[in-house]
């Protein structure tokens, strides 16, 4: 059997690409090298909020991503969302200035009132400026990756190559018409001279606590509101330098004494039990936007005189492509929010032949690697 798309990587990236591809028609085989959730997607708090930020295009982009999303994941999936209001809280003067900025540019309903939290912020986080959402979200990670690929085919193997002929490509035995790359922060399977992920390690905590959050609380870090058996997520850690495939072990005590201590600059949280720990590598990009889009096959592109000096006046069309190879990934700590949002518009290009943000594609780091072998 010939697929019409394999999916390789199965985490929210690939699972939502699976879900909407499904939905319009294709055969579409899932296939990871471990499991469902298994990367950065299984750590993940998973909280759904928009960029507080002043204006930019990855702030735009996010806005209108969080609210697709968070639509989405309420409709669809209701039972694997927790929703409620969301209190942001700035944590220093440049935070406060930012914030202040989003309050002006932002098409959000938002207010000030946090009178439902009031009770347990500490008096520096009561001091400080903050926002309330309406509409806020928190997913719960491997069970929201499980449902989207419900009836999906699923095959748990590495794609170490992939190789494409006549009109097919294969990965092992499988055998499809068209790849999606979903493969977060683990090594490219093709190879991409212009792309370098930035990987960024997080380390997350479910606790227990008898103290009762009301909202979904961004200071320092993200506190979920509590679970009716009183769990909240709290997250995350931000580690640049850490390297799992490295010789040193992590140090989860150090891990959750940074995320208590900062939790609790915000709020009050008493009889404290850690149930879980969770922890796992973001994949950013260099601009820190996502990527989605058709691959640049930067070898045949050189092969065939590319002229740098031309560069400029080239169409993104002008280079050469691997055939119907695309991808997925650059999600940073937002990939829960942006996910359903590009893996919809991927599908409606695949299927549609709707245009792709070009601010997106894979080819923008193509044009920046051929303008400096020039
Ligand atoms: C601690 C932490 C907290 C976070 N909190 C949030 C948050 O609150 N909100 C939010 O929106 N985002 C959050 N994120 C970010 C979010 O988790 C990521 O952006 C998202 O998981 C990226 O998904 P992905 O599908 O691209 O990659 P991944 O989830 O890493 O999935 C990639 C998959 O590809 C598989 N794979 C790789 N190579 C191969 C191969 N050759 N063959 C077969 N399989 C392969 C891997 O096994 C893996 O399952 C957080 C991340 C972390 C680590």
């Amino acid at each position: 059997m010939i697929y019409d798309t394999v999916i390789i990587g199965a985490g929210i990236n690939g699972c939502s690409c699976a879900y909407f591809l499904k939905q319009a028609g294709q055969r579409v085989l899932l296939m990871d090298q471990e499991g469902i959730a298994a990367g950065g997607s299984g750590a993940a708090g998973a909280f759904i909020s928009p960029k507080f930020t002043k204006g930019g295009y990855l702030k735009e982009l996010l806005e209108r991503s969080y609210l697709f999303s968070l639509d989405f994941y309420k409709t669809n999936f209701p039972e694997h969302i927790q929703s409620s209001k969301l209190l942001q809280i700035a944590n220093s003067e440049e935070n406060e200035m930012r914030l202040n900025a989003f309050k002006e540019s932002t098409s959000l309903c938002f207010n000030e009132d946090k009178s439902a939290v009031d009770e347990i912020l500490t008096p520096y986080a009561k001091e400080a400026a903050s926002l309330v959402l309406e509409e806020g979200g928190v997913v719960y990670a491997q069970a929201m990756c499980e449902a989207l690929v419900e009836g999906v085919d699923f095959c748990k193997e590495k794609a170490e190559k992939i190789c494409y002929s006549d009109g097919v490509w294969s990965v092992g035995a499988v055998k499809a018409r068209r790849i999606i790359l979903a493969t977060g922060s683990y090594n490219l399977v093709v190879k991409m001279p212009y792309l370098t992920l930035r990987r960024v390690w997080g380390h997350r905590i479910d606790v227990h606590s008898s103290t009762k959050v009301a909202h979904s609380i961004h200071h320092h870090l993200s506190i979920s509101p509590s679970s009716e058996a009183g769990v909240l997520a709290i997250g995350a850690t931000h580690d640049l330098h850490y390297d799992p495939f490295g010789e040193v072990s992590y140090d989860v005590e150090a891990g959750r004494k940074e995320l208590l201590e900062k939790a609790l600059k915000s709020v009050t949280l008493e009889n404290i039990e850690i149930l879980n720990d969770y922890m796992g590598l973001r994949s950013g990009s260099n601009d820190y936007l996502p990527i989605v889009g058709e691959v640049v096959d930067a070898k045949s592109t050189m092969d065939e005189g590319f002229d740098v000096s031309k560069l400029k006046r080239m169409k993104d069309k002008d280079f050469g492509y691997y055939r119907e190879l695309y991808m997925i990934n650059g999600s940073g700590g937002y990939g829960f929010v942006l996910a359903p949002y590009l893996a919809k518009q991927l599908t409606d290009h695949i299927v549609k032949h709707n245009a792709l943000d070009t601010q997106l594609t894979p080819t923008r780091f193509f044009r920046r690697w051929a303008k400096r072998q020039g």
